[in-house]
């Protein structure tokens, strides 16, 4: 691919069309990514935090400036675009107050007068990223490694260039040295002489199953760590003794917010037997009241898909999972990107939407015959990311918690990233983890110091 074009969904409008780097201008950002990264090595963690500091003042200052880019590249209502570019300035502070004790080195007694373990930066990691949450995805990533002195090399998806030089140009601005954090304007065919470098030491990918595979596979290939955060078919358990007005408002919000697009969406309802009709008849209520349209407009709740052919895919999921027996209880309408909040009532093993990862506002309701059921309903799938469980009894909660096949299980909640909370997959959801100390050391040297 020569360019990359970013078109706004809502519109089919181009935005603007970039000029994929070349095979020298890759050479340059790798020797310029080596050379931040030794010169971060001479720099203090103060310094680090200073310059993050300054980063979380421009995206709280510039928020409404960033928050558009998101919504006209992929279509998320400015509203939860603003929420994004938030959640990254918020995260950024709570690393800068934390990350000195995630860093601090781990004294271990031995045989020898002193031993510990330090915790050091490697060089330059390759964040490959997706379009659904095109700033988080990011900083989630790049907040902990550059205040730990790693650098980062940004491939976003080919839809979202604009986000990827916005970012890069928010770090050059916050006063992190050249080269410190740089977009890759390149497709994916052109990623494995990145991955083989050997100033690269590490990959982290967060997008489908099939990237993850491809990537995995270069990683190993070239003794790179790597990071996969996958796509996910997340269960979502309601039990006869939950709140169901609470777990109705909570599993909408779930499955539809970012238009259905994200990995840990509640993508299937399994709802204990005697309460599917009560909780259907109150989430199909609340899946009529949404409004669907323009992005930019303050009364929108649900923008488009990020692309028309997503759209599509999900719509051809709908039609298989129809003519497999499932009844359409809401919605259905796809024209374009946009693609109505929809309900399918009656899903069952064996069908499309069921088995497949469904990336996008559909939701569906699973009967369970109880809770043991329920949980053996939530395990049949090959991704584990992130459950979420709906019970007043909290003792069985935990139980069953333990037998969910899944990196995240949350009770009475949506289930969310949380820049203090580990975040990461099990099963073809992958491997390693985000946030919190698990992933800040996730692509640090953990280098052994023994003093005889
Ligand atoms: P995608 O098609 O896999 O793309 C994700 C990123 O990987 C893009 O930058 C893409 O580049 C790149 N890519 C794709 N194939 C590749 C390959 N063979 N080698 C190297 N790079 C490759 O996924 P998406 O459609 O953007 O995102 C949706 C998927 O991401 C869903 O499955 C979702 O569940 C998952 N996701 C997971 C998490 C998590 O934290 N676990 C979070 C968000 C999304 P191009 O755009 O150039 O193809």
């Amino acid at each position: 691919m020569s360019t990359f074009q970013s078109i706004n969904p809502y519109n089919q409008e181009t935005i603007a069309e970039y000029a994929a780097h070349t095979g020298a201008d890759i050479e340059q950002r790798l020797t310029s990514g080596h050379q931040a990264y030794r010169h971060l090595a001479q720099t203090s963690l103060q310094e680090r935090c200073d310059w993050m500091l300054e980063l979380v003042r421009l995206l709280k200052t510039n928020v409404d400036h960033h928050a558009a880019i998101i919504t006209r590249e992929m279509g998320k209502t400015l509203k939860e675009a603003k929420a994004e570019v938030l959640k990254c300035a918020t995260s950024a502070e709570y690393y800068v107050n934390n990350i000195a004790g995630m860093l601090q080195p781990r004294i271990i007694a031995s045989d020898a007068q002193q031993s510990y373990v330090s915790y050091e930066p490697k060089g330059i990691i390759l964040a490959i990223m997706p379009w659904n949450f095109p700033y988080w995805q990011v900083f989630r990533f790049a907040i902990p490694n550059l205040l730990a002195g790693n650098t980062g090399l940004l491939k976003h998806a080919s839809n979202v260039s604009g986000c990827a030089l916005a970012i890069e140009d928010l770090f050059r601005q916050a006063g992190f040295p050249a080269g410190a954090f740089q977009a890759l304007l390149v497709s994916s065919g052109h990623i494995e002489p990145v991955i083989a470098d050997s100033r690269v030491q590490g990959v982290t990918l967060t997008g489908s199953t099939a990237a993850g595979m491809s990537v995995g596979a270069l990683a190993g290939k070239y003794i790179k760590k790597s990071v996969l955060e996958l796509g996910g078919s997340d269960p979502f358990i309601v039990l006869k003794d939950a709140n169901l007005e609470e777990a109705a408002k909570v599993a909408v919000r779930a499955r539809m917010q970012n238009a259905g697009q994200s990995c840990i969406a509640a993508k299937r309802w399994i709802v204990e037997g005697s309460v599917a009709g009560d909780f259907t008849d109150k989430v199909s209520q609340l899946l009529r009241q949404m409004k669907q349209g323009d992005p930019f407009d303050p009364a929108t709740d649900m923008g488009p898909m990020a692309r028309p052919d997503l759209a599509g895919e999900l719509a051809t999921q709908l039609q298989q999972t129809i003519s497999q027996g499932a009844q359409l209880a809401v919605g259905g309408q796809q024209e374009a990107a946009n693609f109505a909040p929809t309900l399918l009532t009656g899903v069952k093993k064996g069908m499309t939407a069921f088995d497949e990862e469904t990336f996008g506002p559909l939701a569906v309701i699973i009967k369970a015959q109880h809770a043991e059921h329920a949980i053996e309903l939530a395990n049949q799938t090959p991704f584990g990311l992130g459950a979420s469980l709906w019970t007043t009894d909290l003792d069985k909660a935990e139980n069953l918690a333990r037998l969910i096949d899944s990196g995240n299980v949350f009770v009475n909640a949506m289930v969310h990233s949380d820049a203090r909370l580990p975040f990461g997959g099990v099963k073809l959801s992958g491997y390693g983890r985000e946030l919190s100390l698990e992933g800040t050391h996730e692509f640090l040297n953990v280098k052994t110091v023994y003093i005889a």
